[in-house]
């Protein structure tokens, strides 16, 4: 017979919703159990343990029980890990994590452990939350980046996504084949032209280690390259267009 079961589990606040007077409903992404739809009963009233309400892309520590019979856990404590305030101190960081969780909304499902698409929104809003201005581009291009292969859906970059051949010289990019094409080798429909090198330097966001990256950022032309790609790919790959796309910093108009 199926018991409660009580746990803690490390979780981003994806969405926050008021329920009755004082109670909330929380979508919480963890590692390990995916996405999780919790209770947070009395989370207006004042108190230690659910600190007054919980915030919308807050990170932490989330003290869980499952019931029986029930779809929506209860969320008993959030614990704050520590301070991401400053997401909401600067509008083109507050667009960037808006994003983030949008894409994470979509991308963490219940009961399906992703510990490196956790970990690379966990990444993403710490480094947003700090970001010096005109550099959420990058975290975001980032983060898009790690959550398509975290989710199965890294495009081809290091060969024609037709024909397999070489394409040191520069490419297509074009969403229906999965990555870069010869000019040949394109299907019909948008595609975005990539030079030799903004391909090397998406292939480096897709593969270089993250101190790498912070050591020696991507340039605003791969970041530009990496923004138009991704438009493309992005609502490709989810079959609809995330609304948080829009408003997006360093957003470019593709020509189609
Ligand atoms: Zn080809």
């Amino acid at each position: 017979m199926a018991r409660s079961h009580r746990y803690t589990s490390p979780a981003i606040v994806m969405r926050v919703r008021p329920f009755g007077e004082t109670s909330q409903v929380v979508h919480l992404a963890t590692p390990d159990h995916g996405m999780i739809s919790a209770l947070a009963k009395g989370a207006h009233r004042p108190g230690p343990e659910l600190q007054g309400g919980v915030a919308l892309a807050s990170t932490g520590e989330a003290h869980l029980l499952r019931r029986p019979r029930s779809e929506m856990e209860l969320l008993n404590r959030f614990r704050i890990l520590e301070d991401l305030r400053g997401l909401r101190q600067d509008l083109e960081r507050f667009y960037a994590a808006c994003h983030v969780l949008s894409l994470l909304r979509a991308w963490m499902k219940p009961m399906l452990p992703n510990p490196a698409l956790f970990g690379a929104a966990l990444t993403a809003l710490r480094a947003l939350a700090r970001a010096p201005r005109g550099s959420a581009g990058a975290w975001i291009a980032w983060f898009e980046a790690r959550a398509l292969a975290a989710t199965g859906h890294r495009p081809l970059l290091e060969a024609c996504a037709s024909c397999g051949g070489a394409v040191e010289g520069g490419a297509l990019f074009s969403a229906p084949a999965g990555g870069v094409v010869h000019r040949h080798c394109a299907p019909p429909g948008p595609s975005h032209r990539l030079d030799a090198a903004s391909l090397a330097g998406l292939v480096r966001l897709y593969t270089a280690r993250l101190p790498d990256l912070k050591r020696e950022p991507p340039t605003p032309e791969v970041v530009r390259a990496a923004r138009a790609v991704h438009d493309q790919f992005v609502p490709y790959v989810l079959e609809r267009r995330p609304a948080s796309l829009g408003p997006l910093p360093g957003r470019t108009v593709t020509r189609r």
